[in-house]
C-alpha cells in the first residue's frame, strides 16, 4: 500500500463506471437490469467513418504522427471551428488528445501551478474536480441549481473570483443535466471575465451537436473574440459522431497554450491512434445526416422521459436542452422506505435501492457533486427507457 502516491488520495474512481460494474456483477447474476448509467451513444458509428479508418490501415497509416494529431486532421479541426463556430484557429493553434478528456488534462495539468483556483459551476462532469486536483489546484465548487436552470450566473461568477483564479470551467450543454447556455446567456459571463485578465476559460463544448428545440449552440470565443487569447475551446467525436471507443478530443487555444499542452502529452500518450485520426476527418469533414438522425432521437427520448418523469410521485425534473441526460430532483423522496424496506437518506441510497429492487442503474447526483438528484441517460434504446421510467414509477409509487 505504501507504494501508492499520495497524489492519489486527491482523486476518487469514476463514479459513473462503478455504477456500471455494480449493474454488470447484477447482470451476471441472471437479474434482468436496465443500465440507463452510462454516458456513451447506444449507437453505431456511421459507416463512412469506420470505412475511413479501414482505408487507413490498408493504406498503413499506421506510424506515429505529431504529437499533436496529423496536420490533414488539424486542418479539419480548423475548418470545423470556422464553418460550425466562427473561431478561426490555425493547426499550430489546435491539439488533438486521446478522447476530450486527454485535452482537459493537459490543459490543466500544463498550466495549474499549486493552490491556483478553477471555478466549477455544479452539478458538473465527474473528471473536472478530480483532473484539477491531480493539477494541485483547487476546485472551487459553484452550486447551480434547478431554480437558475443549472446555469452559472455572472453575480455568481463575479464574487468566486480572487486574484487566484485560473480557470473558469464551462460545460455546454451539460453532463448531467442538459442545461445550455444561449450567446446571451455567456454574454454575461464573459463580461465578468473581461474584468479579470487573470482567469481563463475552459469550454467544454463536447455536446455541440446533440442541441434541442432549435436553440443555437454558442461558445465563449465567439461571443467574446477579446476572450479568444485565454480561452481552451474544447471538443471532439465522441458523443457527436458515436465514436467514444476511438479516443478523438480536440482543443483550439492560443500557441503558447497549446505547445504547453503538447510539451505534456509528449511524455504522456504522444499522439492518439493515427487510425482512429484518419477516420476523425471523415467524421468532421463528412456527410452529417447521422449525427442530425441521433439527435432527433436524443430529443425524442428526452420528450418521453421528461413526461414519464413529470407523471411519477416525488420526482422533479428540469427539461434538459441538451446531451443525453435528464437530472431528476428527488429531494422529496428523502426520509423514506422502499417497499423492500431500505431507508432513504440520501441519493446514494436512492440508486443504489432502485437498482437491487427496480433493476435500473442510474447514478446519484453526488457523484456530480449535486446530491438530491440522480442522472438517467437516454442514450438508449426507447423501449429499455420506456420500460425503466415505468419501472422508476413503481419504485416511487411504492415508498412509504
Ligand atoms: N466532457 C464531458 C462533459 C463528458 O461527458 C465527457 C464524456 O463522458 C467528456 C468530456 C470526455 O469525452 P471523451 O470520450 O472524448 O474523452
Amino acid at each position: 500500500r505504501d507504494v501508492i502516491a499520495d497524489r492519489l488520495n486527491r482523486i476518487s474512481p469514476s463514479q459513473t463506471t462503478a455504477m456500471r460494474q455494480r449493474a454488470q456483477a447484477l447482470k451476471a447474476e441472471g437479474r434482468d437490469v436496465l443500465a440507463i448509467s452510462s454516458g456513451e451513444p447506444d449507437f453505431d458509428t456511421p459507416q463512412h467513418i469506420k470505412d475511413a479508418a479501414i482505408a487507413a490501415i490498408q493504406a498503413n497509416q499506421t506510424r506515429y504522427t505529431d504529437i499533436a494529431g496529423t496536420r490533414a486532421l488539424r486542418e479539419a479541426v480548423a475548418r470545423k471551428f470556422k464553418r460550425d463556430n466562427g473561431l478561426d484557429y490555425t493547426a499550430e493553434e489546435i491539439l488533438v488528445g486521446t478522447g476530450g478528456k486527454q485535452v482537459i488534462y493537459d490543459a490543466m495539468i500544463a498550466t495549474i501551478n499549486p493552490g491556483d483556483e478553477v471555478i466549477i459551476p455544479t452539478p458538473c462532469w465527474v473528471s473536472y474536480p478530480d483532473i484539477v486536483g491531480l493539477a494541485d489546484g483547487r476546485p472551487v465548487l459553484l452550486p447551480c441549481g434547478p431554480n437558475q436552470g443549472f446555469r452559472l450566473m455572472p453575480e455568481q461568477l463575479e464574487a468566486a473570483i480572487t486574484p487566484r483564479t485560473k480557470w473558469l470551467i464551462v460545460n455546454t450543454p451539460s453532463n448531467p443535466t442538459g442545461a445550455t447556455y444561449s450567446a446571451e446567456q455567456l454574454r454575461g459571463l464573459c463580461d465578468v471575465l473581461l474584468r479579470h485578465p487573470q482567469v481563463h476559460v475552459l469550454t467544454d463544448d463536447i455536446y455541440e451537436k446533440l442541441i434541442f428545440d432549435g436553440r443555437a449552440f454558442a461558445t465563449f470565443a465567439q461571443v467574446e473574440p477579446a476572450l479568444r487569447d485565454r480561452t481552451v475551446t474544447m471538443n471532439g467525436c465522441s458523443k457527436a459522431y458515436a465514436m467514444t471507443g476511438w479516443r478523438i478530443g480536440f482543443g483550439g487555444a492560443p500557441r503558447h497554450i497549446i505547445k504547453a499542452m503538447d510539451k505534456l502529452q509528449g511524455q504522456s500518450t504522444s499522439n492518439t491512434c493515427s487510425i482512429a485520426q484518419a477516420a476523425a476527418i471523415a467524421a468532421l469533414d463528412g456527410p452529417q445526416e447521422a449525427t442530425e438522425a441521433m439527435r432527433q432521437a436524443y430529443q425524442r427520448r428526452r420528450d418521453r422521459v421528461v413526461a414519464a418523469l413529470a407523471a411519477t410521485p416525488g420526482l422533479r425534473c428540469h427539461t434538459p436542452e441538451g446531451a443525453f441526460y435528464a437530472f431528476p430532483d428527488m429531494t422529496a423522496c428523502l426520509g423514506r422506505t422502499t417497499a423492500g424496506g431500505a431507508r432513504i437518506g440520501d441519493d446514494a441510497d436512492f440508486v443504489l435501492a432502485l437498482l437491487s429492487e427496480a433493476g435500473v442503474a442510474t447514478v446519484h447526483g453526488g457523484a456530480f457533486m449535486f446530491p438530491g438528484h440522480f442522472r438517467i441517460s437516454f442514450a438508449a434504446s426507447d423501449s429499455m427507457l420506456e420500460e425503466a421510467c415505468r419501472r422508476i414509477r413503481g419504485f416511487c409509487e411504492g415508498l412509504r
